[in-house]
């Protein structure tokens, strides 16, 4: 089931996506936040009822399709590729040849401020930053709370799973010993088109790729996540009970801009397309 946030007209409601793709019908309840849904349908989430009525998605603005009551979880360096490309572009902090796949997973956080929906224009902030750039990634949504949560368990507390990308100041990110001022600036989590709930998705084969103006940048595939998602929500929730509506960013694979000699940084009028199998695409346009 594919559930999106949307605006119709002066009206913002949380419906299901046909599955022609076409179509858009709107929840029975009268729900407006998507955390509410999940809070109140839990995982998975069956027990959904839509109106009758259709509306065409070209008739409809699709929103975000959940604005977090609290930070999003993300996961760095969680490709091979992508950890070396990292370690060896200069721009990570402390980096060691040889040492570039961690033990740990490395954590970090983007405030819910910086949320925004397919089709929404991302701001470069050239006051802030220069080496502006992008990650394609698969993002779990928390559907159970738990703390603690042991691995084999893990799957039994997510909701769905939807696209970000996890725009970086690289210029902040190098700078800076911590990693949040180069992720928390305002409108840098494009999210969406919507959420896939769990059980219609094989998590573990999911390809993920990204492109700038066309060209194809990232093609990877969750089979090589270093830290697969039952074991980072195990570690997520060591000593922190998740919660429904949590978002955790799973990392993303080889072929961002600092991957490349010179560096590709993002420019205003660049736009930056992202498709998941079973998911759909999350397309924004930078300025
Ligand atoms: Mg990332």
């Amino acid at each position: 089931m594919k559930i999106a946030r949307y605006a119709q007209g002066s009206r913002i409601l949380i419906g299901v996506v046909d599955a022609d793709g076409i179509c858009i019908r709107p929840l029975a309840e009268d729900l407006q936040d998507m955390v509410d849904v999940i809070q109140r349908h839990g995982a998975p989430a069956d027990t959904l009822r839509v109106d009758a009525t259709a509306v065409r998605l070209d008739q409809i603005r699709l929103l975000p399709p959940l604005v977090p009551r609290r930070n999003i979880f993300c996961v760095g360096k969680n490709y091979r590729a992508h950890a070396k490309e990292f370690a060896g572009s200069g721009y990570e902090a402390g980096a060691v040849k040889g040492a570039e796949i961690d033990e740990y997973p490395a954590v970090f956080s983007k405030p819910p401020s910086t949320v925004v929906g397919d089709g929404d224009t991302v701001q470069l902030h050239p006051q802030a930053t220069s080496e502006v750039d992008y990650e394609a990634e698969l993002a779990i949504v928390i559907g159970k709370a738990g703390r603690d949560i042991p691995a084999p368990r893990a799957l039994d507390h997510v909701w769905g799973y939807t696209i970000v990308n996890d725009v970086t100041a690289r210029d902040r990110q190098r700078k800076h010993k911590q990693w949040f001022l180069g992720k928390a600036l305002d409108t840098f989590c494009p999210m969406g088109p919507w959420i896939v709930t769990a059980g219609e998705l094989q998590h573990d084969d999911l390809a993920v790729k990204c492109w700038v103006n066309g060209e194809l940048r990232q093609d990877a595939n969750t089979r090589d996540l270093i830290f697969d998602i039952p074991t980072l929500i195990a570690i997520l929730s060591a000593g922190l009970e998740l919660q429904p509506g949590d978002v955790i960013a799973t990392g993303t694979p080889a072929g961002v801009g600092i991957g490349f000699s010179p560096p590709r940084f993002l420019k205003a009028g660049d736009e930056v397309s992202i498709t998941i199998d079973a998911i759909g695409r999350l397309t924004n346009r930078f300025a």
